[in-house]
Order: C-alpha cells, then structure tokens, then sequence
C-alpha cells in the first residue's frame, strides 16, 4: 500500500452508504500523514502514475483499445480545475483526452443527453478527462427544474446503462465527487474578488448558486447512491484541503492503470536484425 494510507484510497473513499450531510470535508480519510507527508507522497506517486499512464498510451499506440476515464463532478470551486493542472497535468499530455461540460449549446440540447458524451470519450490508450459530464444532467438540471422529472428521472437508470456499456468496452470509470464546505466556498469566493490573476475564474451566478446548495447536496446524495456500481463506483473526496484532493485522485488514478496490469508492449521487429542493420549504416 502506498506510504501512510491506513487503508487504500480505493477504499477509503468508495461512497457506499456515505451521507453527505455527515462529510467532513477538511478530513483525509484514509491518511494519516499531515500537509508536508501529503505534498511528499504526492511528488512521489505522481511519478508513478506517469509511468502508468505512459505504458497505456504506448500500448493504445501498439492498438489495445482500453482506455481510462476519471469523471470530476463537484461544485463551484471544489478544485477540480486544479486537479486537471497538477494531477493530470504530471502526465504526457500526449495520452490526455480532455474535455469539459458547461450549459449545452442550442444544438447539444436537441440531442439525448448523452450526445454530446459520447463524442468525448476516450480511444484506446487514452486517459479521457470529463470536467463535469452527464452527471449534470441529474444535478444541475434537478436542482434547476431545466427539463420536468419525468425527463431526469429516467436519467439515472440511463448512465448506468451507458456506464456499463463503457465498461464493457473496455474504459475504466474512475469517477470522482468532490466536496468543500459552505465556508471554504466562500474564502476560494471572496479569493477570486481579492486576487487579479483570479478574476478570471470568478462568475457572478456563482454566488446566486449558493443559495442552493441544499437542494446541490440532495441531489449530489441521490446521484451517489443511484449511480454507484460494482463496474461504475464512485468515490467522494473531502476536497477543502487541496492537497489531499490531489493526492487521493493521483492513488484512485493508479489503482485503476493498475488493474489493466499493463506490460510495455512488445517489439514487433527483430530486434537483433534491426541492431545488425543499425550497426552497418
Ligand atoms: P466552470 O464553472 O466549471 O468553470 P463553465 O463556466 O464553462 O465551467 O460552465 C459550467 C456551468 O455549466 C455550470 O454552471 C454547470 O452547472 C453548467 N452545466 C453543465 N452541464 C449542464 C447541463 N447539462 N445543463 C445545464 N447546465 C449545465
């Protein structure tokens, strides 16, 4: 197990019969180290996961068609931009498939939800990034009355359907729900009002969504209990300490590579030929 996990984050995280409302969203479940062990295993397992994630791309480019795909859904500010930056940022951008999910355009909703999705998801050697996903339109949409339950209702059994057809295909489902509190919300708020090179990442309607952050947190709760599978898990990470965020989806990132159980490719010359031939030119 990796250095001062009590248990693996796999573990440690998985959502089952997890109550929200029950988070402690400073806690890092399943660590036992402080801020300056994090930020050391951090700098060590992100070594690793860029070996993993390099063995898959390489493979991807040898034609295996498995692919990994870590889903991020949280509220305004839980980080997730800044896992996207430090965490998948530690790997070869080459092997990345990025794609983030804001309001539909007007072509995206007179699609089924899951159009746009499906254009996303990674190929084969690829890590697929989903800055929030279809989770939105259980979440969002809920929260929002955007379409009657009738419509979102049924939405649930769908991703599960979908999931499972992902899995089934060969794609790994790491998805990730992250959590801050009322008050870290606000102090990464008021930070993007204080600071110009924050700005940027400042909505206004960010502040108006906060007055909805109970019906967020029914609905964040139903999702994880609806939506959480054998095949599909998710896990929540108590996410008001960046580093701990980063680090427990750098583990959750390189146990799910290390299911594949990926080997480097082999050579698909022969090798002693192919040196005999160098060594005369
Ligand atoms: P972010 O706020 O993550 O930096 P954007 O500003 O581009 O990114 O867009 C995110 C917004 O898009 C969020 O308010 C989110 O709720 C909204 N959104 C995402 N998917 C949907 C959807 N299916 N329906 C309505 N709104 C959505």
């Amino acid at each position: 197990m990796a250095k001062h996990w009590s248990l693996p984050a796999v573990d440690a995280l998985r959502s089952d019969g997890l109550r929200i409302a029950d988070l402690d969203t400073s806690g890092t479940p399943g660590f036992d180290g402080a801020k300056a062990e994090g930020l050391a295993c951090l700098a060590e397992r992100a070594t690793v996961l860029s070996g993993l994630q390099e063995k898959l791309y390489a493979n991807g480019r040898s034609g295996d068609k498995r692919s990994v795909l870590l889903v991020l859904q949280g509220m305004d500010t839980a980080g997730k931009g800044g896992i996207v930056r430090h965490v998948i940022g530690s790997v070869d951008p080459q092997g990345v498939d990025h794609a983030a999910f804001g309001v539909p355009t007007e072509k995206e909703k007179h699609h089924h939800f899951l159009w746009r999705i499906r254009k996303e998801l990674p190929g084969g050697g690829q890590l697929g990034v989903f800055d929030r996903s279809h989770y939105e339109d259980v979440l969002v949409v809920r929260v929002h009355d955007l379409v009657p339950p009738e419509v979102w209702q049924p939405r649930y059994d769908e991703i599960n359907a979908f999931e499972k057809e992902l899995v089934d295909e060969g794609t790994t489902l790491v998805k990730v729900a992250m959590f801050v509190s009322l008050d870290e919300q606000k102090k990464r708020l008021s930070e993007r009002l204080e600071r110009p090179d924050k700005y940027w990442k400042f909505n206004p309607s960010d502040i108006d969504e906060r007055a909805f952050w109970p019906a967020y947190q029914q609905a964040y709760q139903v999702m994880l209990d609806r939506t959480s599978t054998e095949y599909a898990p998710w896990h929540v990470i108590p996410a008001d300490r960046k580093w701990f965020a980063r680090l427990a989806v750098t583990e959750l990132l390189i146990a799910a590579l290390e299911t594949l159980e990926l080997d480097w490719p082999a050579a698909t010359f022969d090798i002693e030929e192919q040196k005999r031939r160098l060594a005369e030119v």
